[in-house]
């Protein structure tokens, strides 16, 4: 496809995480600490987070997918109950509502911004749906107040997966601060916004669902409520069958080091998007991420879609853009498309956008540390790409 030599050529992904000297100061002292884990560390992020975003509540998990379970189970989901949620998104979104054995119901996208179409939603609810996870895709908003209007007039809970979101804005609010959900989710894996190696968050305004997360992330141990006689110090109960999802106090140490900086690197990554916004204007080969008036993307990803005919060549394209040392990847395969959501007997076809979404969707380069060098060579190495398929 193309004429690279083998020589050593340069390789940029599509995310990265950034390390700084503060960031290896606070493992460190994390590690010489008198607690690896269970130690000071996991309140101390969690209360930065709830301040940083703007909620009451945050507890912390070992990764965003056990932080949707835990969401799943405090609302008290099981057998019988349905959650609507988008197809476009990591496996883990819906996967949360199996865990707890709640049936997952997929809403079509909005072609343009990947985002679940609130206005799909309606005609899925059922006397069975309970609750509503919407994922602001790339870092651009989901309408949130179309579904919290839908959520309050079929009594429905609703939590954010925004996991591609932290920094971003839906009109007065910040994401991640709750008003017009239950919960939101974080995830701090390294090519998120905040890294911790592994890492999730919920974050709420309701203390009864605070309380259920904090039992949940421990085996479903706690000393408060005693349901039997306290017969001694050593006692506790196990009142609910919970998992160990707990955070490390290294990783709380890496996330709240991160975590400062968070406003830093999405004004980081804003720029980048306005450097491809202006070298790729008006290119005849693919679309660029919209932004509604209602949010300010935080850009987790920069997404761009394929224009016709060019999605049929989309597998050359993408093989061609990786030879030519751009690490582009694609977000997402729609989930019910898995073999396992296949066995469980969606059909192919289900959310026909999504589908088509899928077809053109190329994720490019996009993480704070990219250079103006960097982002030179992604720009020429693109054009070059998409020049050699015209
Ligand atoms: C990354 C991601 C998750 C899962 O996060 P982990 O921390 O890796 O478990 C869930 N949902 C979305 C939308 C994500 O991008």
């Amino acid at each position: 496809m193309s004429n690279t030599t083998t020589a050593i050529q340069k390789y940029i992904p599509y995310g990265r995480q950034e390390i700084t000297e503060a960031d290896l100061k606070a493992v460190a002292e994390a590690l010489q600490s008198d607690y690896l884990t269970q130690g000071p560390r996991i309140q101390e992020f969690e209360e930065a987070l709830a301040a940083k975003m703007g909620a009451k509540y945050a507890v912390v998990f070992n990764s965003a997918t056990s932080a949707l379970h835990g969401g799943c189970f405090a609302l008290g989901l099981g057998e019988g109950d349905e959650v609507i949620t988008t197809p476009n998104t990591f496996v883990a979104t819906s996967n949360a509502a199996l865990y707890v054995g709640a049936t997952p119901v997929f809403a079509d996208i909005e072609p343009d911004t990947g985002n679940i179409d609130a206005a799909k939603i309606e005609a899925l609810i059922t006397p069975k749906t309970k609750l509503i996870i919407p994922v602001h895709y790339a870092g651009h908003s989901v309408d949130l107040e179309a579904i919290r209007e839908l959520a309050d007039k079929y009594d429905l809970s609703v939590m954010e997966d925004a996991c591609h979101a932290p920094g971003a804005t839906y009109k007065d609010s910040k994401i991640g601060d709750c008003t017009y959900s239950d919960m939101v989710s974080l995830s701090f894996h390294p090519v998120k916004h905040i890294a911790a190696g592994e890492g999730g968050a919920i974050l709420t305004n309701r203390a009864d669902l605070y309380e259920k997360l904090l039992v949940f992330r421990t085996h479903g141990i706690t000393k408060k409520n005693m349901q039997h006689e306290n017969v001694g110090d050593w006692y506790f109960e196990m009142q609910v069958l919970g998992f160990n999802y707990r955070l490390t106090d290294m990783q709380a140490a890496l996330g709240l080091s991160q975590l400062k900086r968070l406003e830093e690197s999405v004004e980081k990554r804003r720029k980048i998007a306005d450097y491809y916004f202006e070298a790729f204007a008006g290119n005849p080969y693919f679309d660029l991420p919209p932004e509604r008036a209602y949010t300010q993307n935080s850009y987790h990803l920069f997404p761009i879609r394929l224009k016709n005919p060019l999605q049929k060549q989309k597998r050359e394209i993408f093989a061609a853009l990786r030879d030519n040392g751009i690490g582009v990847q694609t977000h997402y395969i729609p989930v019910y498309t898995h073999p396992y959501y296949q066995d469980l007997g969606y059909p192919m076809g289900l959310c026909p956008l999504c589908e088509d979404f899928y077809q053109r969707e190329i994720s490019i380069p996009m993480y704070p540390s990219l250079t103006e060098q960097d982002l030179a060579f992604v720009v020429e190495r693109i054009f070059k790409t998409f020049r050699s398929f015209n």
